[in-house]
């Protein structure tokens, strides 16, 4: 599903974010990306979305080259990702229908399509009832099974959540752990950077650790780290 060979990244100000990373990440895994602040954790997911494009080395998504892929075809690849946020960054004026609408409305889906897939999604996350609120009237957790709908709504491939639990109290943290495992469990691989020790011990999937733009340990599932 994803490969990374060799990939460095410097930022035009001269820091190295990734040094040397060769890395494959298998359809339906389920991988952590933990390490400290500063570690390159978002570049490298910067560099799955072509946000960034790395200063070595080659990368490939879906068996397509990132690097070699021209800038119109960005919105394929893109097509092919759900990315969920810490900060949810759901659009307020919008309620949660409209909110996971609008992400299939972006892309061309057909008004019956989005009908049938917006419930869909909704039901996947255990929001059903919900569908007219606005966020704001939304809990943290609510607001982010909201975003992972929306993430989903385009049926992607890989599913990117950077810092998901990271706003969450450690019980909803739980629930949208559960959620994300069910999602990879339905066959969508997943990545997921965060700080979150505790849960990333406790779930025993593969566990990418950087540091200083290096890949410090990765720890297969079904292992704990040392
Ligand atoms: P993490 O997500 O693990 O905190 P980042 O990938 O954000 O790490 O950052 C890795 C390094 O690259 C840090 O030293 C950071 O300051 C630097 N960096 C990140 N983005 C940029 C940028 N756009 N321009 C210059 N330096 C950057």
């Amino acid at each position: 599903m994803v490969q990374f060979y060799n990939v460095s990244k410097v930022y035009a100000n001269g820091v190295k974010a990734l040094d040397d990373i060769s890395l494959k990440i298998d359809q339906g895994e389920f991988l952590f990306l933990m390490g400290p602040s500063g570690a390159g954790k978002s570049t490298l997911i910067k560099m799955l979305t072509r946000e960034e494009l790395p200063t070595r080395g080659q990368i490939f998504v879906a068996a397509r080259s990132v690097v070699r892929m021209k800038k119109n075809e960005v919105p394929k690849l893109r097509r092919n990702m759900g990315i969920v946020f810490q900060d949810f960054k759901l659009l307020e004026n919008k309620t949660v229908a409209e909110n996971i609408a609008f992400a299939m409305e972006v892309v061309g889906a057909s008004s019956r399509d989005i009908r049938t897939r917006v419930d869909e999604v909704i039901g996947m996350v255990g929001l059903k009832g919900k569908e007219t609120s606005l966020p704001s009237q939304l809990s943290g957790g609510e607001q982010q099974r909201v975003g992972i709908a929306r993430a989903l709504a385009n049926r992607p491939l890989l599913l990117i959540a950077d810092e998901p639990t990271g706003n969450l109290d450690v019980d909803t943290s739980h629930e949208i752990m559960e959620l994300l495992y069910d999602i990879n469990r339905r066959g969508t691989t997943v990545v997921m950077a965060t700080h979150a020790r505790d849960l990333v011990r406790a779930a025993r999937r593969r566990v990418l650790t950087l540091e200083r733009g290096q890949i410090a340990s990765d720890t297969p599932a079904g292992e704990v780290e040392a």
